[in-house]
């Protein structure tokens, strides 16, 4: 059997009947980590994860017991597990110790699931290739020599080169949906409100959500509705009831398979002009067909203000960012310098050596954005055409359930292509951010391949709070292209584990 292809489901059936146990499962995934340790997806393993799945093992798994019991998963290096390593990907973090469990991992925790360990990352989630960890960049696994995808590079790696059955990261901008595109495996950036912010370290406030992901569309929602849902502990979080999304594909859409209410699917074609590869605009239209012979109709739409996404975006990104780093001086947290006279030095020399390249500019260009005399004329005007870019997906989901859209324009290029060049490594952002400006909700799925054999990945961004359309149309989409699904990386799979 090739334990690759399961789903967590299938995998939790096979405990409960003792077909299998959760420490030959997570000594499969130690294993195979060290294999594939050249890929660079993890900052720190947890070989101490093989003692907790005895521990389940003994106590044994019932058929009520959380669905995720004694399954290994993953989490990125930007999300407190109490007393395991967090860095950040930062020289300033490197030696930090969480001292309390985030919301997500506390959730995870009390489901029974095995945390395998914490995953790379871009340095505090900056970047969209991940070539900017202090550790070094992730390797794709269907080429090593291109990117893996930024900032949860290592978690999409990880479920991609099946190092662990499932992932989190985090999505401030895009930076689950484009390496989960990049590794073909689906993702979620759920509305923002959905999921606790509680022990993930801030990047942009207003726009940081968590999202799962996983290779196939049910492992995505049962990751979803573990971890979603009020947290006191986060006051943004929404007080609306959690979905039971698993279920409720089982249940009700399944039942409805042939007779599925039809849905409009908006297309942004304006948006799309130029830029966007021949590759992945078949994959597009692949997409439409599959949905179209479902019998879903297709409207073209308008985001006009979309062409502003990507400066406002960077305007407010690194206004938050340059105030939520303000606190790594030195002094409170992680690495500083032994070299100063002054506390003046203390705290210039600290973050001049703490922070790499590419948090240092965004800390630069975010101070001067907020500082007297320019904060009108960009972070407030930046604010303002943020709302104009919220009232445009209002009005265009007037006219339809949800849009299709590709995540990125262009499949996973080649480690070192856009380093020299960050305007052009933002470009990367294009078709994601807006979604974070509006605070909708948007599922990435794999879409099929380039000619090169590289991932390509769609989206499907729904209303506020309707993460049930995009999970249902995905589903669909599922059955009909399965091959699209649940695979492993070529370059690094091996059949075979347990008969
Ligand atoms: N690539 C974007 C950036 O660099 C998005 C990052 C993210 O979503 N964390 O800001």
């Amino acid at each position: 059997m090739d334990l690759l292809k399961l789903s967590i489901p299938t995998l939790a059936k096979m405990l409960r009947e003792k077909k299998i146990s959760s420490q030959e499962l997570v000594s499969f995934y130690l294993e195979r980590i060290k294999k594939h340790k050249k890929l660079n997806a993890y900052i720190t393993v947890l070989e101490d994860a093989v003692n907790k799945a005895k521990d389940i093992d003994m106590k044994g798994i019932k058929n009520d017991d959380p669905v995720l019991r004694g399954i290994p998963y993953s989490l990125k290096d930007n999300m407190l597990a109490d007393g395991v390593k967090t860095t950040c990907a930062s020289r300033i973090l490197e030696n930090y110790i969480a001292g309390y469990d985030s919301t997500i991992a506390k959730r995870l925790k009390d489901s029974g699931a095995v945390l395998l360990g914490k995953t790379n990352m871009d340095e505090f989630a900056m970047g969209s290739s991940n070539e900017n960890s202090h550790f070094g960049p992730v390797c794709n696994p269907w080429n090593e020599k291109h990117v893996a995808g930024g900032s949860s590079g290592g978690s999409a790696v990880s479920v991609s080169a099946g190092l662990s059955q499932f992932s989190y990261g985090t999505d401030t901008g895009g930076s689950v949906r484009l390496p989960a595109s990049f590794n073909g495996v689906a993702s979620l950036k759920p509305t923002y409100g959905r999921m606790s912010r509680y022990g993930i370290i801030a990047f942009a406030s207003s726009l940081d959500q968590i999202g799962p992901i996983a290779k196939n569309i049910e492992d995505l929602a049962i990751a979803y509705d573990v971890v979603s849902g009020h947290d006191p502990k986060d006051s943004t979080t929404s007080i609306k009831n959690k979905d039971g999304m698993y279920e409720y594909l089982i249940k009700e859409v399944k039942d409805r398979e042939n007779n599925f209410s039809r849905k409009t699917v908006g297309i942004p074609r304006d948006m799309l002009i130029g830029g966007c590869s021949k590759d992945v605009l078949n994959s597009l239209e692949q997409s439409k067909k599959v949905l179209t012979d479902m019998g879903f109709d297709f409207v073209d739409i308008d985001l006009p203000n979309s062409k502003y996404a990507l400066a406002v975006y960077y305007i407010i990104v690194t206004g938050e960012a340059s105030s939520n780093l303000s606190r790594y001086d030195g002094v409170r947290y992680g690495y500083r310098t032994k070299d100063y006279e002054e506390l003046k030095d203390l705290y210039s020399l600290s973050r001049g050596d703490g922070f790499g390249d590419e948090v240092r500019r965004r800390i630069i260009l975010g101070t001067f954005v907020l500082s007297a005399g320019y904060y009108d004329a960009y972070f407030s005007k930046a604010a303002k055409v943020r709302s104009l870019i919220k009232k445009d997906f209002e009005k265009v989901f007037e006219k339809c359930d949800s849009i299709l859209m590709p995540v990125s324009p262009v499949t996973a290029f080649k480690i070192g292509e856009r380093t020299k060049d960050p305007l052009e490594m933002y470009l990367s952002d294009i078709f994601t951010v807006s979604a974070n400006l509006a605070a909708v909700p948007s599922l990435g799925f794999p879409a099929g391949r380039d000619s090169r054999g590289l991932p390509i990945g769609m989206q499907l961004i729904g209303k506020h709070f309707d993460e049930k359309t995009l999970f249902t149309t995905a589903w669909m989409i599922q059955k009909q292209k399965p091959e699209w699904f649940n695979n492993i990386a070529t370059t690094v799979k091996e059949k075979k584990v347990i008969e």
